[in-house]
């Protein structure tokens, strides 16, 4: 009985993917729903994400933008404006044909991502450079028809947040479209202790509408990459698709600079397969829903009378500090409790017993070293703080030294695939910048280009396919 949770739990190396669907349903996060590849989200898995809302949400706001919101529904003709746009998304667009029992005289779109209402609008709200610039983020839904699909990552339906903003310049959208990139790059690294390779898609790989388009990239505990979030440089293309234009300066009509930009639920997905291990979730401190979580020991009613004293005393200080629960659950074993909130990731769990409460002290388990250490009551807060911030950094510093030593220099194409068909893996390896040579190494080893990192420097090289000289690298990966 009492190890029942873990012995349940398939273990990673034995089917990652497995491991995967019973950690996100038996930690309570997700459930299925009856639509194909949506979910619903529990209230254990939202508020990861409330919690990932919250402090993004107050970044959003540090640089400047202010949140509102577009409706859901998006008129076919406002869809179809920007050609790359609508191409790229027709094949993923849900579409209401009928209101009640009368056909709709035009389609609308459930949106897939929000530029063409959005665009329709700021060409309304912009008359001169002084309206500039538009500084927007919404909190949304969006719905794009995946074909496969998996809780978190690749959903049917999934939250995110989305900005868009339109500027006088190429220059400040530019500028806009790297600072956001940075702000998901801190965030993610931070607060989510993920590490994160910020850079430029290809041409092929770049958003549909978009001039070009920066992305975060992250390496999971499989060897596979996901993309964990993306800014956009939109250029002049759905200005001059929706007649956005301004009065500058100069008194010269000219078409807005556009960017967009989003994180989603996914987030929650790369914390899931980076952090976890075959005991469960492992959750960073900064978005854990409870960071503390406390179980009582006791095997007689005197015992228990003193252990609930002493805990709720500790608590009422520790819930003004931390997120804190006390598991008061009677109906299982503590040993069964242990396993649970193992399970469940909560990165820090007290054990308090009578002699505990005897030496006043607290004994406390790290879920991600799974060590334990007794502590003196009166320490408790800065000791629980400093443990907290311990864990924080130690689970960012286990992923960076994983994605170290899964991250190849290659410049043999036998060996490029070698990889890609054993351990995976982030691949550097030159490219010659031609997207026909982009697709032949997908089509060969199942990699696609991540993206070009802003941070490698130019090196002199030969293309790992077509062996042409070049000076770009590229990060390979079979990506999720
Ligand atoms: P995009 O608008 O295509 O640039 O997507 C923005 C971000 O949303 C991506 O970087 C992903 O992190 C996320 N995303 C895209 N498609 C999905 C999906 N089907 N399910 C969950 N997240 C997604």
């Amino acid at each position: 009985m009492e190890k029942k949770f873990v012995e349940e739990l398939t273990s990673q190396k034995e089917d990652f993917s497995k491991w995967y669907t019973e950690v996100v349903l038996k930690a309570d996060l997700v459930d299925y729903s009856p639509v194909k590849g949506c979910m619903v989200i529990k209230p254990y898995g939202y508020a990861i994400w409330e919690n990932m809302q919250r402090i993004l949400d107050e970044k959003i706001k540090e640089t400047g933008h202010v949140n509102a919101y577009f409706p859901l529904f998006i008129p076919k003709s406002f869809l179809e404006k920007e050609a790359e746009h609508v191409e790229g998304f027709s094949p993923q667009v849900a579409w209401v044909t009928k209101g009640g029992d009368e056909d709709l005289f035009e389609p609308l779109a459930v949106r897939p991502t929000s530029e063409a209402i959005i665009c329709s609008m700021y060409s309304k709200w912009i008359q001169s450079w002084r309206d500039l610039p538009i500084l927007i983020n919404q909190w949304a839904n969006v719905v794009r028809w995946e074909k496969e699909t998996r809780p978190f990552l690749r959903t049917t339906e999934f939250l995110w947040q989305e900005g868009h903003t339109a500027h006088r310049t190429f220059e400040e959208a530019e500028e806009e479209a790297l600072r956001m990139l940075n702000v998901y790059k801190e965030f993610v690294e931070n607060d989510l202790a993920i590490p994160v390779i910020a850079g430029k898609k290809t041409e092929n790989e770049k958003f549909a509408g978009a001039l070009h388009t920066y992305s975060i990239e992250v390496l999971l505990a499989d060897g596979r990459a996901l993309q964990a979030g993306t800014s956009h440089n939109l250029g002049q293309h759905f200005a001059k698709a929706f007649d956005i234009m301004f009065q500058d300066v100069d008194g010269e009509r000219k078409y807005v600079w556009q960017t967009s930009w989003g994180v989603s639920t996914r987030l929650i997905g790369a914390l899931i397969m980076t952090h976890g291990d075959d005991y469960g979730l492992v959750l960073p401190p900064r978005v854990a829903p409870y960071q503390i979580v406390i179980i009582p020991i006791w095997k007689n009613e005197t015992d228990k009378v003193k252990v609930y004293n002493y805990i709720d005393e500790i608590y009422e200080v520790l819930k003004k500090y931390f997120r804190v629960k006390v598991d008061r659950d009677e109906e299982h074993t503590p040993g069964w409790k242990f396993n649970e909130w193992e399970l469940k990731g909560v990165p820090v769990r007290l054990e308090i017993g009578p002699k505990e409460v005897e030496k006043q002290e607290i004994y406390v388990a790290r879920r991600d070293l799974r060590t334990k250490i007794s502590i003196r009551r009166e320490n408790m807060i800065q000791d629980l703080e400093n443990l907290l911030k311990d864990i924080q950094k130690t689970l960012f510093e286990r992923a960076l030294k994983f994605r170290e030593e899964n991250t190849y220099e290659i410049n043999n194409f036998e060996e490029f695939k070698k990889i890609m068909d054993t351990k995976r893996g982030f691949v550097k390896a030159s490219w010659c910048g031609d997207g026909e040579c982009e697709l032949k190494i997908k089509e060969l080893t199942g990699a696609t280009i991540r993206n070009i990192p802003l941070d490698w420097k130019e090196e002199e090289g030969k293309c790992i396919l077509c062996g042409r000289e070049t000076k770009i690298k590229a990060l390979f990966a079979k990506a999720y």
